[in-house]
């Protein structure tokens, strides 16, 4: 084993994969310095307790640090991030649940009840994410009154050689994205071995060339020694780590000092993003039943809306919907996100509070304006004595699903540095994996380090981590969206209207550039969803079964729902369960019963477009010369 004590780590990144793979490499004895381009990445070393009267944690900066836009999004932690937290460093999870991060038993919540429970249920999925449910029938009302019969029933036998697991491992953690990397930048600071440097940013690489014979059959291609900040400073290093999220410049860094350039995976999301942020006053009680797992919500028509259960008492919204549908951007403003919200009747009530929790409850004080801490805008639900608005309606683009190789025909391009969470891999966060990606990706790095010195070695074991249990899940992904897209765009116009509001056009909102250069997507006959039986040359069709084929069988068959939700939390691989034979037997078992289930009921997306600008219309006032070009639309 390498001898760990001196060697300097510098990590480029303050999110969850540098903090994470900080804490652990310092706990694995190394000295790291994690340098982030954002003068709050340093915090002040305490998260404060997250309630939403906590001056701290509610403070704009903390819910809008420049680095993280997507902190302004909704978020959810699966089951595995939550495992991984309790397995390598359980004091983390321990912080998070202290500030308030709650425990959605996502189990309990869809009726799976574990192997010697699961007669007869029928149920709601864990499907979880702000893409919907997969294959677009509408379902996702969650009621379980698709028949009610019971009739289907499950024992031992059922489920044997199913990938079903404990159904206890089933918790997702609901948290703010700025309040758990709060905690965990708090944790990082605390933590001897480890420094932040915030307000630098890293704009180049210290490299010297690799020589024939570098360990790892590795020369020629750059070896990296440190890195450059902004300031034209360097900072040397034995190792490198590239965290810095899906913009970081690193790697083309390495391109400019000589590293051989590789295919990537780059695939367009096809969604944008329109989130808000509220606090319930105090009131902790989920509004509504969860009916996906550990959100509310579905999958509309060319829309989606979902809540996520957060912190203490706050919550988030978000509409997913086509980039290209220019309409939908009315929802960037405020009064047309709430009226959007509150004309579906399936989340609607999160923006009510309870008559008798009414006012501030026990963790919160509210300011002048009724937000808490005062820091809040209190908008038109703030007024109507609903919900909280903890801040203005974000907006995002330009999604990607990304897989950039550092290692090609088991060769590294580069020695000394590694790349983590969304600089190695990027999936649709629609999905809510890419947190636990972030997490999962600092261990794999913290385990290729720990194991062997040989920088070649270390590039090589991650890159194997990386394609065995990280690739599955983007590919899961690019299928996923597929299947959406080909559902949504089907039913869009040929080309949108032009846009008729909004005055304010984020910036974020840019258009999608073509794919890049693609990493083939694997041969049939490596495929995990093409298998071919003994004795066959050919595949005898698709054995597996669809992500979205899942989710609806899952809906009646509580074995499925239960090994489904393991999917989902990432506590199986995709191809796991997928294409499990029994599991397929069970889904087409589902299919060939004819259920279904019962359609979802919400506003069609014109008449969604018509309430979120007739709303906006009023709260502008008619005066307003933009106004002129809104045309009437259909009426909600
Ligand atoms: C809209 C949206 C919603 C999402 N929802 C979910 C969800 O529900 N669940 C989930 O698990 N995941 C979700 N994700 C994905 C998740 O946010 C990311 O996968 C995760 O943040 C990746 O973590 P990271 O540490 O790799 O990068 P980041 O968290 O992006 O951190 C990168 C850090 O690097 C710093 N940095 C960048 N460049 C430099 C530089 N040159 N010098 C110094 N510092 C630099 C940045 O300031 C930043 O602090 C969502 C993502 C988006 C966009």
């Amino acid at each position: 084993m390498p001898q760990a004590a001196t060697e300097r780590v510098v990590i480029v990144g303050a999110g969850v994969a540098g903090l994470f793979a900080a804490i652990l490499l310092a706990r694995a004895g190394r000295e790291v310095l994690v340098v982030d381009r954002d003068p709050d990445a340093a915090g002040d070393g305490r998260a404060g307790d997250g309630r939403a009267g906590d001056g701290r944690a509610n403070r704009p900066a903390a819910l809008t640090r420049s680095g993280l836009t997507q902190a302004r999004h909704s978020h959810a932690f699966l089951a595995r991030f939550r495992l991984l937290l309790a397995t390598r460093a359980p004091d983390l999870l321990d912080a998070l649940l202290a500030v308030g991060a709650r425990e959605i038993r996502v189990a309990e919540l869809t009726g799976v009840t574990g192997v010697t429970g699961l007669a007869g249920a029928t149920g709601t999925p864990g499907a979880g994410g702000v893409d919907g449910d997969g294959d677009g029938d509408g379902d996702g009302d969650g009621d379980g009154d698709g028949d009610g019969d019971g009739s289907m029933t499950s024992t031992a036998d059922d489920v044997a050689g199913l990938p079903c697991g404990d159904p206890a491992d089933l918790v997702v953690l609901g948290c703010r994205r700025a309040l758990l990397d709060a905690t965990l930048r708090a944790a990082a600071v605390a933590e001897p071995g480890v420094t932040i440097r915030a307000g630098h940013r890293v704009t180049g690489l210290v490299t010297s060339p690799g020589r024939p014979g570098a360990p790892g059959r590795s020369g020629d291609v750059p070896w990296v020694r440190g890195v450059r900040l902004e300031d034209g400073s360097a900072v040397e290093a034995d190792l490198v780590v590239d965290a810095g999220g899906r913009l970081s410049p690193v790697r083309e860094l390495l391109a400019a000092a000589g590293a051989p350039a590789t295919p990537e995976l780059d695939v367009p999301c096809g969604i944008a993003y329109y989130s808000r942020f509220y606090a319930r006053r105090g009131d902790r009680s989920l509004a509504t039943a969860l009916n996906r797992g550990h959100t509310v919500g579905a999958s509309f028509d060319r829309y989606s809306c979902l809540v996520f259960p957060a912190d203490n008492d706050t919550f988030s919204v978000t509409f997913g919907v086509l980039p290209e549908d220019t309409e939908m951007r009315v929802l960037r403003h405020d009064d047309a996100f709430d009226a959007a919200v509150r004309a579906i009747r399936m989340v609607a009530p999160w923006l009510e509070v309870a008559a008798a929790i009414g006012t501030a409850g026990p963790t919160g004080s509210t300011g002048p304006t009724g937000a808490p801490d005062g820091s809040a805008r209190a908008g038109s639900a703030g007024r109507a004595g609903g919900a909280v608005p903890l801040g203005p309606v974000a907006a995002m683009s330009g999604l990607r699903n990304r897989f950039r190789p550092w290692v090609d025909d088991g060769r590294p391009i580069a020695l000394g540095v590694l790349p983590i969470g969304d600089a190695a891999l990027i999936t649709n966060p629609a999905h809510t994996r890419g947190t636990t990606l972030a997490a999962l990706t600092a261990a794999w790095l913290v385990d290729a380090v720990t194991a062997t010195n040989d920088p070649g070695e270390r590039a090589l074991r991650l890159d194997a981590a990386l394609r065995a249990e990280g690739l599955p899940w983007l590919h899961d992904s690019c299928e996923q969206d597929a299947a959406r897209l080909a559902r949504w765009r089907s039913t869009a116009p040929a080309s949108p209207p032009a846009p008729a509001i909004p005055p304010t056009e984020p910036a974020t909102l840019a258009a999608e550039p073509a794919t890049r250069t693609m990493l083939p997507t694997p041969p049939p006959e490596s495929r995990w969803d093409r298998r071919i039986p003994a004795g066959r040359s050919e595949p005898d069709g698709p054995v597996a079964v669809t992500n979205g084929e899942a989710f609806l069988a899952a809906g009646r068959d509580p074995v499925v729902r239960q090994a489904f939700t393991r999917l989902q939390n990432m506590l199986a691989l995709p191809a796991e369960v997928l294409a499990n034979p029994a599991f397929v037997a069970r889904v087409r078992a589902v299919q060939a019963s004819g259920w279904r289930p019962a359609p979802v009921t919400g506003p069609s997306r014109d008449e969604l477009v018509a309430t979120a600008r007739a709303a906006l219309i009023g709260a502008l006032g008619s005066d307003d010369p933009g106004l002129a070009s809104v045309p009437a639309g259909p009426t909600p």
